[in-house]
């Protein structure tokens, strides 16, 4: 049984930690921080990677682990150096003011401005500049079997996102079986995507296509219907169009949130407390379960599952009193993984 368990889920744990060791593919001074299973409402990637400015994302970790969100972002990005009332250093935010204060309460609970108050007004002044961390968002669609009907779905999700440009680049990630890539795969999906042939033991990959680098600083296109192309329907594709801000403050938003998840936050919603449950290969860390004697997928390494067997009360009196057993050091484990791609946390 193969190390990755022949699952998707194996598949797509396995292209993170081969983004994270080789990413960026040419010589380039950036940092790298990879996340799953991210997006926007409509669309979701399995693999990002956010390509930073490397002093930027120091500077990034002066706010926290925690990720800023959109309300939290327009006062941290707006925030002047000296005391000033808060209506009259935001910008007006297109929604009520009282939700403003809001987040500038929770924006000083978690210390990332400062305020006080005069009279009854409320001033702000910032701690630090927000800084310009993020240089490029990469998209990676993990398809294991990328065969010819991986393919036919595939290729509207691509184009999609080719003609959102979002993301700054868009790959397909397939397992490589020794075979070329199919050329006649290549014709249903749109040529702007690049197409990775990853080999699991080894952890090493091939680049089968490369792909074009999108216009994510022009607005995007966004496809809300398609014809269904038989021959009966004649209707028009339907697009609307999402302005360059808009794109600006998506992307932004999207990589505060893979900042905060990493890839390892696979273990917050698996079962490291269960008896069966390892982090196996040194460099990888990957989930094992000796029950099964392979990867368990998330679905299946959870409190339904019928092998489940918490750790014995004594393993968490040996050795670990206050840190709690196995399971949780095995979290903390993963934890400082994750940090050590979060320089200055
Ligand atoms: S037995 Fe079930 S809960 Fe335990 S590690 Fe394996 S899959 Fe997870």
């Amino acid at each position: 049984m193969s190390l990755h368990g022949n699952s998707e889920f194996g598949f797509e744990l396995a292209c993170c930690r081969w983004v994270e060791r080789e990413w960026p593919l040419e010589e380039a001074d950036c940092s790298v921080v990879v996340a799953r299973q991210l997006g926007t409402k409509r669309r979701r990637w399995d693999t990002i990677v956010l390509e930073c400015d490397p002093e930027g994302l120091r500077q990034r970790a002066r706010f926290g682990p925690e990720r800023l969100d959109g309300d939290l972002l327009h006062i941290i990005r707006n925030a002047p150096e000296e005391w000033t009332y808060y209506r009259d250093a935001l910008p007006h935010p297109g929604y009520p003011w009282r939700y403003v204060r809001e987040s500038i309460h929770e924006a000083d609970d978690r210390s990332v401005i400062e305020t006080r108050r005069n009279g009854n007004r409320i001033e702000i002044r910032r701690k630090w500049p927000y800084p310009d961390w993020l240089e490029r968002i990469v998209a990676i669609e993990n398809k294991p079997d990328l065969d010819a009907s991986a393919a036919r779905t595939l290729g509207p999700q691509l184009e999609y996102d080719v003609a959102m440009a979002l993301a700054d680049e868009v790959w397909v990630a397939t397992e490589a079986t020794g075979d070329r890539v199919e050329p006649a795969l290549f014709e249903r999906l749109p040529v702007e995507a690049g197409i990775l042939s990853l080999e699991l033991e080894g952890l090493d990959a091939d680049v089968a296509w490369h792909p074009r680098t999108l216009p994510v600083a022009a607005p995007g296109t966004r496809i809300v219907e398609r014809p269904s192309g038989s021959a009966r329907d004649a209707s028009a594709a339907r697009f609307e169009y999402v302005d360059s801000q808009e794109k600006a403050d998506r992307r932004l938003e999207i990589a505060e949130r893979a900042y905060e998840r990493g890839w390892r936050s696979f273990a917050e919603t698996m079962r490291p407390d269960c008896k069966a449950y390892e982090l196996r290969s040194h460099d990888q860390f990957l989930p094992y379960c000796r029950a099964k004697d392979r990867l368990p997928t998330a679905a299946e390494c959870s409190g339904s599952c019928p092998s489940y067997e918490p750790e014995p009360p004594t393993w968490r009196t040996r050795g670990w009193p206050i840190e709690g057993g196995p399971g949780k050091r095995l979290q903390k484990l993963l934890e400082k993984r994750r940090r050590r791609y979060r320089p200055g946390l």
